[in-house]
């Protein structure tokens, strides 16, 4: 089956009591068994819930694993994964990375004897030697936020073949539709569904999934021991966006594209990030390991100061002030203030994340009019 068709078929089939062709969203915290342990599958709501099934099988679906374990938030699945560590464990990960990740990583995980090394994966060699006697977990993810940096995941996956070395990448930029890591070599993939997936902002969502049988009876034992688990309700709507994940990521590229042009045209732009850009430094690398550059990208201001953005980000019209991504709008957002605020000025800045470092995430209105925003706002 090809991506479009798994999109809406992977492991999905028509309710067997009524020949639903989407599946009920199942409303019940218990299930009735016959005898005691004498059931259908399921004895108890947070361990699994047949909506939330049909969902963690369309993801495994997409992203070629055997297993997935859905989770009610992104950070949730990210929080499942660094607890199958021990204290005393090394993590290496890179230093340009989803400010919600960087916070858990040092504030939660840190302080319980997890040590991190956050390094620039752009660069092989600089991975290659943080790895320790204790590293057990490489976090990758690409393309990086809010720079669009590309790390290399064969290459990456390839210095740990033979070791007992997980790698681990977030492909909540990316999409399914857009790269896959496993096929490239990762153990492990993991979502926020709140972003492309579900892809209508309107649900909170994680999901990890893989073909490592082992560590996915660690990450099913959390679910089970922790209970960061989603509800029906949750699990149908990201369940419900996945099914046009392929048409929206695709209109999304394309108008991505255009406004990368005429960004990079304006003279009130500094530097523009976007993979898709002949002169972004890892555009090959991009070329090869994505199957299209994606819809985010970031930009700077000539005057770089925290009040030129924030002009820009005042006068847009269509793109919406707010964080998060990869919704059918148009969003527009500040790292250093918003989404990375939690990270220290010298931490971000040392990462090149300026003050007037602005990102996009664009969606699928008219390209035309998207551009117009951006081009009065610029005023
Ligand atoms: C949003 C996001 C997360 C966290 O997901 P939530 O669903 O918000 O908890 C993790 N990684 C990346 C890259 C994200 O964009």
């Amino acid at each position: 089956m090809k991506f479009n068709t798994k999109a809406i078929h992977a492991g999905q089939k028509p309710e067997e009591t009524s020949g639903a062709v989407m599946p009920p969203v199942f409303h019940t915290s218990t299930y009735a068994q016959k005898a005691p342990n004498d059931h259908q599958g399921y004895d108890y709501a947070r361990v699994g819930n047949p909506t939330r099934t049909a969902l963690e099988k369309l993801i495994a679906g997409l992203e070629e694993a055997d297993e997935c374990a859905c989770f009610s938030s992104g950070v949730a699945a990210i929080d499942a994964i660094l607890k199958t560590l021990k204290p005393g464990d090394h993590v290496i990960s890179t230093n340009d990375l989803y400010g919600g990740s960087y916070r858990l990583f040092t504030q939660v995980f840190e302080p319980y004897g997890i040590d991190f090394s956050f390094v620039d994966m752009t660069n092989i060699e600089e991975v290659d030697q943080a790895i320790q006697k204790n590293t057990r977990l490489i976090w990758i993810e690409t393309p990086t936020n809010p720079l669009l940096r590309i790390i290399d995941i064969d290459a990456v996956t390839n210095l740990i073949k033979n070791s007992d070395i997980l790698s681990v990448v977030d492909n909540t930029f990316a999409s399914p539709y857009l790269q896959q890591p496993l096929l490239l070599g990762a153990d492990v993939v993991m979502h926020s569904t709140t972003k492309y997936l579900g892809g209508h902002s309107d649900v909170i969502g994680g999901a990890v999934a893989s073909s490592n049988k082992e560590f996915m009876e660690k990450i099913k034992f959390q679910v089970k021991t922790t209970g960061a688990v989603p509800g029906p309700t949750d699990c149908y709507l990201i369940l419900r966006g996945i099914k046009t994940l392929h048409v929206r990521v695709e209109r999304s590229v394309q108008n991505a594209k255009k406004i990368a042009d005429f960004l990079t045209t304006h003279p009130r732009v500094g530097t523009v990030y976007y993979p898709g850009l002949k002169s972004h430094a890892q555009h090959q690398l991009a070329s090869r390991q994505m199957n299209d550059f994606g819809a985010m990208l970031s930009f700077t201001m000539t005057e770089d100061s925290i009040e030129s953005a924030f002009d820009v980000m005042k006068k847009t019209k269509i793109f919406t002030l707010a964080e998060s991504l990869g919704g059918v709008e148009s969003l527009i957002s500040h790292p250093a203030s918003m989404t990375h605020g939690s990270i220290p000025k010298d931490v971000r800045e040392a990462a090149g994340l300026m003050d007037s470092l602005i990102r996009l995430s664009v969606g699928i209105e008219d390209v035309e009019d998207l551009i117009e925003d951006l081009n009065q706002a610029f005023e």
